[in-house]
């Protein structure tokens, strides 16, 4: 897959795209990623990509034509035109489930915000999807992106050490994860629950699906409307409903 990361501060986008287990992927070509700078697009002699909102108001609003020309651009390079996200609290709440998807795509490129936002011409010419990370306001779409990328990059093949490292995890199936501990099995007089060192497998699946029913049940229980029950968890719910 390759993403495409649309913005006015590409080193900041680099930087922590170059790290850790993404930084790996890119490097062994699990994933392709590139922050493109808008402001290499600009027509402006003064390389300026923003001004003051008619109407008046505060702050500076992203002009159309970068914009416009960096994504053109892009999609020349390509030879197709790329799923186009923008990331905006005005958004749809990004899910697990919406990055599932994304991660089928073979290209997605995400435009970032800054300053006030973009003017509103572009977004009608360009009709990206439009996504918001939460609802609260950033002052710029970057963060958003990287996560965006971050979520949709470890779902590729070969980026995670196997499937199950996603699979088991929140949200992936509409469940929190159960508790997770490593060495050692005491620690300031807290133990390791004592079936995690039974080397019992079955009895360990058994336990870490009833920890994480339990835990959806009690912080998401909005999650579980979606989850996949067996006839076990629904006996096991229904047991703790009764509590
Ligand atoms: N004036 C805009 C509004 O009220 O909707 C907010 C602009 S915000 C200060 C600047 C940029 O940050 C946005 O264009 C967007 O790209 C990004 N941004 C801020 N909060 C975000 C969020 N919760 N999710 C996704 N992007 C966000």
């Amino acid at each position: 897959m390759r993403i495409d990361i649309l913005t006015l501060f590409p080193e900041m986008c680099n930087t922590v795209m170059s790290e850790s287990i993404i930084g790996r992927a890119r490097q062994a070509g699990k994933v392709e990623i590139n922050c493109i700078d808008i402001r290499d697009y600009t027509l402006d002699k003064h390389r300026r990509v923003d001004d003051k909102p008619y109407g008046g108001g505060m702050g500076m609003i992203m002009a159309p034509q970068p914009i416009y020309d960096c994504f053109s651009a892009l999609c020349d390079e390509i030879g197709t035109k790329p799923h186009l996200i923008y990331l905006t609290p005005q958004g749809k709440t990004l899910t697990q489930e919406r990055v599932k998807e994304l991660a089928q795509l073979d290209n997605i490129a995400l435009l970032c915000g800054h300053y006030e936002g973009i003017d509103e011409r572009v977004i009608e010419a360009l009709e990206p999807e439009e996504i918001s990370v939460g609802d609260y306001v950033l002052t710029g779409g970057e963060l958003p992106a990287l996560i965006v990328a971050d979520a949709v990059s470890r779902m590729l093949p070969g980026v995670l050490s196997g499937d199950e490292c996603f699979e088991e995890e929140s949200h992936f199936s509409s469940l929190l994860e159960y508790p997770q501990y490593t060495h050692p099995a005491q620690w300031q007089g807290r133990e390791v629950p004592e079936i995690l060192l039974s080397g019992h497998h079955a009895n360990v699946d058994k336990w870490r699906r009833e920890q994480s029913l339990k835990r959806t049940f009690e912080r998401r229980p909005d999650m579980l409307e979606k989850a996949e029950l067996s006839k076990d968890d629904k006996e096991f719910l229904s047991n703790l409903k009764r509590d």
